[in-house]
């Protein structure tokens, strides 16, 4: 876990959002299709959202890799890791 913290962008770690909390201090992250049930001290697979005393949180917040417009609405999306959570599909300005 101590070397995920470069990773770590803002001095507070902020909680992470779209995930539930499993028993034995496992919590299950739903944010993206990989579905992954982190136990205490792992990262999930894309290894931006770790598990810390039974809680999700984001190492990458306030970080964002890539910045989207969305052509249609002109609404604005980030990414902290480059790829999108919903399909997998790289994300480049
Ligand atoms: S890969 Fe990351 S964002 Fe996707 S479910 Fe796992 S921990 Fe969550």
């Amino acid at each position: 876990m101590e070397e995920l913290k470069i990773l770590q962008k803002t001095e507070r770690l902020r909680e992470a959002r779209w995930w539930e909390a499993e028993p034995g201090g496992r919590v299950h992250c739903y944010l993206c299709p990989r579905h992954c049930h982190i136990h205490p001290g792992q990262a999930g697979f894309c290894f931006i959202r770790t598990n810390q005393d039974g809680r999700l949180y984001s190492l990458g917040y306030g970080a964002p890799a890539a910045l989207q417009v969305d052509p249609r609405s002109g609404a604005f999306a980030a990414c902290s890791t480059g790829r999108c959570a919903a399909t997998g599909l790289e994300i480049r300005l």
